[in-house]
């Protein structure tokens, strides 16, 4: 009989991560950063989630918006993975940048906050791509994730 194949959970970075939130990553340059294995887009929103909610959506949405459009396709090039953040006030935004991702064939993965989680669930199960829970802002999260593939090349996400 043929020996079962195991999936490998550890994946190498051939190409890099990109991880992108329109809150901060860690420690990481706010803006844009370029490491050896891992590019990060992020915002500072989550520090000035302020406001009605009508604002604090626009003023997330805007964020991102603006980390996403000065992408350019050689950026793109560069990457294999895309690490997205899906939060509460960028939600609908976010989740238009990970379809569109994930239409261009790109492997993303999503890493959401528990906020209208079952959304959440529903969107990663659609478009077939993983789903990391984390707080709320994901500052820390993204932050572990980004480190980590910085230090070995490789996108483990289990048990982050
Ligand atoms: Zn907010
Ligand atoms: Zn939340």
């Amino acid at each position: 009989m043929e020996k079962q194949k195991i999936r490998k959970v550890e994946k190498t970075v051939k190409k890099k991560a990109l991880l992108v939130s329109y809150n901060p990553v860690g420690d990481f340059t706010i803006g844009r950063f370029e490491g050896k294995h891992v590019n990060i887009l992020s915002g500072n929103h989550y520090h000035n989630c302020i406001g009605s909610e009508k604002r604090r959506v626009r003023d997330a949405e805007e964020e991102l918006g603006a980390l996403v459009h000065g992408l350019k396709t050689k950026d793109l090039d560069s990457v294999d993975q895309i690490i997205a953040y899906v939060g509460k006030c960028g939600f609908d935004r976010a989740v238009k940048v990970i379809e569109r991702f994930v239409n261009e064939g790109r492997k993303v993965t999503m890493v959401a906050c528990d906020c209208n989680w079952s959304a959440k669930q529903h969107i990663a199960s659609r478009l077939g791509i993983p789903l990391v829970e984390c707080s709320c802002g994901g500052e820390s999260k993204m932050g572990e994730i980004a480190e980590r593939i910085e230090k070995t090349g490789k996108v483990n996400l289990r048990g982050v």
